[in-house]
């Protein structure tokens, strides 16, 4: 209820009149996934923020120094040379 902005005290009382109880639901509903929409786009934009900074410095295999396109590419190149230097 605190999340749907509606007041724990008197929720009885608005509740009785069926109409404005379910005006107060849909509104909270509304606003509430508003909130969380607005988190998980904040969520999404420092999640894209941080891969590009990764694609920025490239993924280097630190055994011999080859550029791969993708963080699964070169941990595979990196296990596939570590074999082969052996
Ligand atoms: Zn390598």
């Amino acid at each position: 209820m605190t999340e749907f902005n509606i007041d724990r005290r008197h929720w009885e009382r608005l509740a009785e009149v069926r109409v404005e109880w379910r005006k107060s639901i849909n509104e909270g509903c509304r606003i509430y996934d508003e909130a969380w929409l607005g988190i998980l786009a904040q969520k999404r934009i420092r999640r894209h923020t941080k891969g590009s900074s990764d694609c920025a410095e490239g993924f280097n295999c630190h055994i011999c120094g080859r550029k791969c396109r993708s963080r699964i590419v070169s941990f595979s190149h990196a296990k596939k040379c570590r074999l082969d230097s052996v």
